[in-house]
């Protein structure tokens, strides 16, 4: 017996990250009108804080799918090590390892993200 599951939010998948993954500085998230040509951002501010700003016009499949992509570089930029290279070797395993915490999250399940 199948059931239609109703799509998780970003929030959801920004607190499974934020409990699985947890990263060295404070992360927020924001969703918010960027140009077309942007899916996302990130940025650490002056006060060690890290920004996720998703845009808001796309998709939520695009949106979750930056969110992994920008939490990838929050994983991935730590004090003594800033990779500041856009998508490095560092960023990679980050990224794995956000793919295996979502996939493990979703195992028993329907299997989509
Ligand atoms: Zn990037």
């Amino acid at each position: 017996m199948t059931s239609q599951k109703k799509p998780l939010s970003l929030a959801h998948y920004m607190r499974l990250l934020k409990s699985k993954l947890p990263c060295y500085f404070p992360v927020y998230i924001r969703t918010l009108k960027l140009s077309d040509d942007i899916h996302g951002e990130c940025q650490l501010t002056e006060d060690n804080t890290f920004l996720l700003k998703i845009n808001k016009n796309d998709l939520l499949v695009i949106q979750k799918d930056t969110l992994f992509h920008e939490y990838a570089h929050v994983l991935a930029w730590t004090p003594g090590h800033m990779d500041l290279a856009d998508h490095s070797a560092s960023w990679g395993v980050a990224y794995a390892r956000i793919w295996r915490t979502i996939h493990n999250e979703n195992e028993g399940a329907d299997g989509s993200l």
